[in-house]
């Protein structure tokens, strides 16, 4: 492993010691806050190659630390995996609606953390190696730094940006993958957990409806082609042939 940096942003003292210790141990470089505000003064200056961050937190709460990342240009990017004493979906749900990329409940292992952290790592260097698009051990192998285009939408790899008719669009590093995988495979008809495994790489274990949700997310996002992205019912999810293509 290299020397990825991990922002680790939780208050209660135990929990953070338990992942410092576990990720010093992998040979992670950490940096724990006790608390949102110092984190986010540091991320105006540092960018780390992943953050894990606490849902409840005493004064600014994971879901403002959250969107306040997404928000910013330079943040925005970075994978969040949240972590949370929480089970109730609705509010993991919310978590990944504002573009976590994962979550991991209290109280968890630390094996277990790691091996995310791991994989989403991963997941990050191929992005950033193998021209984004190619998203896991999917159909697509190594290709160059292509862009992927269709329906008015381009995606950029090498840039990790994503255009409608030429306007950005604010995707979180999740739904910038899913879109990649399906502009890189139209008119294929994928299982949800095909889609998982494309993104996150096989034995990866995602429930249905946060796929269901990260694919709602996307298609509010591109908007008037939105719908390019179909349901196929009792199957998963197909992304439809651009004619003009
Ligand atoms: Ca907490």
């Amino acid at each position: 492993m290299g020397n990825e940096t991990i922002f680790v942003i939780e208050d209660e003292r135990d929990i953070r010691e338990l992942i410092l210790f576990n990720l010093s141990r992998e040979g992670y470089r950490v940096r724990d806050f006790a608390s949102a505000e110092p984190a986010l003064e540091s991320l105006k200056s540092e960018k780390p190659d992943m953050i894990l961050l606490d849902m409840m937190l005493p004064g600014i709460d994971g879901f403002e630390t959250l969107r306040r990342i997404r928000m910013n240009g330079d943040t925005a990017a970075v994978p969040v995996i949240m972590v949370t004493a929480r089970t109730d979906d609705a509010d993991i749900v919310a978590a990944l609606e504002l573009g976590a990329d994962d979550y991991i409940c209290k109280p968890f292992s630390p094996r277990v953390l790691t091996a995310r952290i791991r994989t989403r790592l991963r997941e990050r260097q191929r992005m950033q190696s193998s021209a984004g698009g190619k998203t896991g051990s999917g159909s697509v192998s190594d290709e160059e730094e292509k862009i992927l285009s269709a329906h008015g939408i381009t995606l950029d790899p090498g840039r990790h940006e994503t255009k409608l008719d030429g306007a950005v669009l604010d995707l979180s590093a999740t739904e910038f993958s899913f879109l990649a995988f399906f502009l890189a495979n139209p008119g294929r008809v994928f299982s949800r957990q095909r889609l998982i495994d494309a993104v996150h790489g096989n034995g990866y274990s995602v429930t249905d409806r946060s796929v269901d949700v990260q694919i709602l997310s996307l298609r509010k996002k591109l908007g008037p082609v939105g719908d390019c992205i179909e349901t196929v019912r009792g199957v998963g999810y197909r992304f439809r042939e651009d004619p003009q293509a």
